[in-house]
């Protein structure tokens, strides 16, 4: 199935907005795309750089005759931008989002939309550290899962043309209940950034100790940390405020685990530590073998100039 949208609208015109009019270009989409971000100085960028075919001064004006709406913004943005684009929605329209969280997001956009709308959220399993109008790239999605998460009462069709614009953008798609997803997402993304943040500031406290020798000998594991520890502080903010049940829910085992190993270690238990270990190697296997990463070395220097 082709994209069948005659025009999308695009609010929010960072890394996400920008790699989908980007991919949907590369998949050589025909209809307009419009664009709306809030600030002048990104619609500026937007407008130089060409991102999308027409930026807009106001969301109202760019959702205006649009069959396909996605809300690009941070999760706790979403709510005040479904009321904002409410009135101005074209009737019959499908309105989306790609927050990285869908319960809140359900909670937040369901009730300011008019009932001849279709509401699809999405949630694209691809990213990077950059953000911005300049950060997108086409490619960005390219054998990366996106979820497609209907709220209650979607419409089939609805569900079934989002699904397709995703997979000609490159993603893989796979249909989630709303609760599933926000579990899931908090085990394979959300806690992972949290170690990841809690281990850079660790280091920070202890580099002010040892004078930047962390900086100056940090081996690959820490450096995919830091990596991790510099996305986007106002999406990953809203990410946890807005997945609290399940990011605590998952906090909580990881500090079971934690624990568990802190005490074979203090113990001298190796064959535990052992064990834990040649366990955790074979769900990287596993991921290798799933098409989701490739198994070659990566030393941090391909980067190094
Ligand atoms: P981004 O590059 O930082 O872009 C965010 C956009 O939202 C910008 O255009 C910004 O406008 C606008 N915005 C920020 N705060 C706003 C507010 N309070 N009200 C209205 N607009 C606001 O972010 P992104 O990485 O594309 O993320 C967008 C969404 O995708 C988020 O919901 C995130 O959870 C989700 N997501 C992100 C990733 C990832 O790895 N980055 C992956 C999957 C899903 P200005 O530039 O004018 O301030």
């Amino acid at each position: 199935m082709a994209i069948s949208y005659d025009r999308i609208a695009l609010i929010g015109l960072g890394l996400i907005a920008g790699s989908m009019a980007l991919a949907l270009k590369r998949a050589g989409y025909k209809g307009e795309i419009t664009g709306y971000a809030r600030t002048p100085e990104t619609r500026a960028v937007a407008r130089e750089i060409g991102l999308v075919d027409r930026v807009c001064d106001s969301a109202a004006e760019a959702v205006e005759d649009a069959d396909l709406v996605v809300l690009c913004v941070p999760v706790g943005a979403m709510g005040a931008v479904a009321a904002e684009i409410a009135p101005a929605l074209k009737s019959g329209a499908t309105v989306s989002d790609v927050g990285s969280v869908k319960a809140a997001v359900v909670d937040a956009v369901a009730p300011h939309l008019p009932e001849n709308i279709h509401f699809v959220p999405t949630h694209p399993m691809a990213g990077t550290e950059h953000s911005g109008p300049r950060a997108g790239f086409a490619e960005l999605f390219d054998n990366r899962w996106c979820l497609i998460v209907p709220a209650a009462g979607s419409d089939a069709d609805a569900v079934a043309a989002i699904e397709a614009m995703w997979q000609a953008m490159g993603a893989n798609t796979e249909v989630m209940e709303v609760e599933h997803h926000d579990l899931l997402c908090a085990i394979v993304s959300h806690i992972p950034h949290l170690i990841a943040y809690t281990m850079v500031g660790v280091a920070d406290d202890f580099s002010r100790v040892s004078e930047q020798e962390v900086i100056k000998f940090s081996a690959a594991g820490f450096r995919d940390f830091t990596r991790i520890a510099a996305s986007d502080p106002t999406m990953w903010r809203d990410v946890f405020l807005n997945n609290k049940e399940a990011t605590l829910e998952i906090l909580g085992r990881f500090t079971e685990e934690l624990f568990a190993l802190q005490r074979a270690i203090r113990t001298g238990d190796g064959e535990q530590l052992f064990d834990y270990f040649t366990h955790t190697r074979a769900i990287r296997r596993g991921i290798i073998e799933a098409g989701q990463d490739t198994d070659a070395p990566d030393f941090g220097r391909a980067k190094v100039k």
